[in-house]
């Protein structure tokens, strides 16, 4: 087996070279870790708990070195590692507050004679196969509830996020979760395709819409727990009546923050004819603000490209939008120099023949079209295979939870976006996927709910 061999996408460089799982270590793995299920399952939740309270003091004391390590393997900017280091350990925080009630049996009939009971029982052997965007965000909303819950966990982060993926596993047996409970596994797509081929009770992905379609077609006959957490092509609307300066400057952040390289980044902007010019004009000038650079300094907005194959994507979906008329206004072309770089840009005058405004471009690239109308710009929104997230920008409440309404997302927001919240359920609706993470329902699906007919002789 070829070694994994992981560079800096910032610099080009040669960072490490890491043993990778073939097919007999990740059987072995495998039934490593269903030896463990028993274990596991009747450790009593709050030394699960504690466990989990003491992976995240470990993160805490050791954000400085963990965001180091993210950004020199995927070219996040630091100041948004750290981000996502605190944001982790909030959703940790949810985690712990909500574990226990939303395991808890539940007695939903009692007449004296018969009973029935709600009992969450944990899926099994979870295998979690994970992103490279959000590495901490994306494979801890995975890890976190299905330990808490007595789960055992093989985690397979991305072959572009692994010298993370090993730190989550130092720390969380540093914490006292047993080795064979959580066992990370190190490779690419055929560690992944051989991840299911193993005895698993749930498989949990995040990526790319293309991977999750392989994996459904393996796993849809085998009747195991499935969800795909997928891409997106999320949209927003802004009203003639919105602030337009605070809304272009919300939504270039929104669209450029971790160079663009969020399932939920803001992909398409639909302006009204109104305010249009004097929108475009701020954002534009917004972008032009943002600092490029090395993902290192602390004042760094714009990072490196973390896959070099994306910046093909980029170039193609530029080509195309000009060649259909779109106007450029800035960037449009790789920077040069070491490592993956691509200019923030931004396009006007785009339409829906565009790939631009079709496909996850998953890079600081966006569209802003011209509309005339709240009918004209749902229907656009509306206009996608995807739907993981939308917005619309508007003083007006009422009118903004009108359109909301109608758009097929789901999760949706009024005068904000690229938001994730704990508390509420993370999913998409068509090509973004099935399933969910986060909220108390993102802890139970990480359970069977087992039905007890229990009647009195
Ligand atoms: P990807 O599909 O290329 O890879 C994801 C994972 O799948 C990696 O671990 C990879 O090694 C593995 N894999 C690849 N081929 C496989 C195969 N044949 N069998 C099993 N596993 C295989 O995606 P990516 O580039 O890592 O992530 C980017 C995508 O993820 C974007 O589309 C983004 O929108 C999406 N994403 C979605 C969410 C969400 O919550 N919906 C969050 C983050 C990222």
């Amino acid at each position: 087996m070829n070694p994994l061999l992981v560079h800096n996408p910032a610099t080009g460089e040669l960072i490490a070279t890491l043993p990778v799982d073939d097919d007999n270590s990740v059987a072995a793995k495998a039934v490593r870790a269903r030896a463990a299920l028993p274990g596991w399952r009747a450790t009593p939740m709050v030394e699960r708990e504690a466990c989990i309270a003491r992976f995240a003091a470990l993160v805490k004391a050791q954000i400085e070195p963990l965001a180091a390590v993210m950004t020199r393997e995927t070219g996040k900017p630091i100041q948004m590692s750290r981000n996502e280091l605190n944001g982790f350990l909030g959703r940790i925080d949810f985690f712990l507050s909500q574990a226990e009630s939303c395991v808890k049996t539940e007695t939903v009939f009692d007449d004296g004679s018969m009973t029935e009971r709600i009992e969450h029982t944990p899926l099994g052997l979870v295998a979690n196969i994970s992103a490279w965007n959000y590495p901490w965000f994306v494979g801890g909303n995975v890890f976190v509830p299905a330990l808490l819950t007595g789960n055992v966990v093989l985690y397979k982060p991305s072959e572009f996020a692994t010298l993370s993926g090993l730190e989550m596993a130092r720390l969380l047996h540093g914490a006292g979760v047993p080795s064979d409970v959580f066992i990370p596994l190190v490779g690419g797509g055929s560690v992944g395709a051989a991840l299911m081929e193993q005895e698993i009770d749930g498989l949990f992905f995040t990526g790319s819409h293309a991977t999750g379609v392989r994996i459904a077609r393996i796993l849809g006959p085998r009747m195991v727990k499935l969800q795909l957490e997928l891409g997106g092509k999320d949209p927003t609307y802004v009203c003639e009546d919105a602030a337009v300066k605070n809304a272009a400057q919300s939504l270039a952040d929104g669209a450029m923050y971790n160079t663009g390289q969020s399932c939920c980044s803001v992909e398409r902007v639909y302006v009204h004819a109104s305010i249009y010019d004097a929108f475009v004009a701020h954002f534009v000038e917004t972008v032009k603000g943002f600092k490029i650079g090395d993902p290192m300094l602390d004042d760094t907005y714009i990072g490196a490209i973390t896959r070099a194959p994306q910046l093909d994507v980029l170039d193609a979906q530029v080509a195309d939008a000009l060649a259909k008329g779109a106007t450029l206004l800035c960037g449009g072309k790789r920077l040069s120099g070491p490592g993956n770089g691509y200019e923030p840009t931004v396009f006007s005058d785009v339409n829906h023949s565009m790939e631009l405004m079709r496909e996850e471009s998953f890079g600081p690239i966006i569209g802003i079209q011209k509309v005339t109308s709240d009918e004209e710009a749902v229907h656009l929104m509306n206009d996608t295979r995807y739907g993981l997230t939308a917005g619309v920008f508007t003083p007006n409440r009422e009118r903004a939870e009108k359109l909301l309404a109608q758009i097929n997302a789901g999760s949706v927001y009024w005068n904000c976006c690229d938001r994730v919240s704990p508390r509420l359920p993370w999913s998409g609706y068509g090509d973004s996927g099935i399933g969910l993470t986060l909220s108390t329902y993102g802890i139970q699906t990480f359970t069977r709910p087992k039905a007890w007919h229990l009647r009195e002789p």
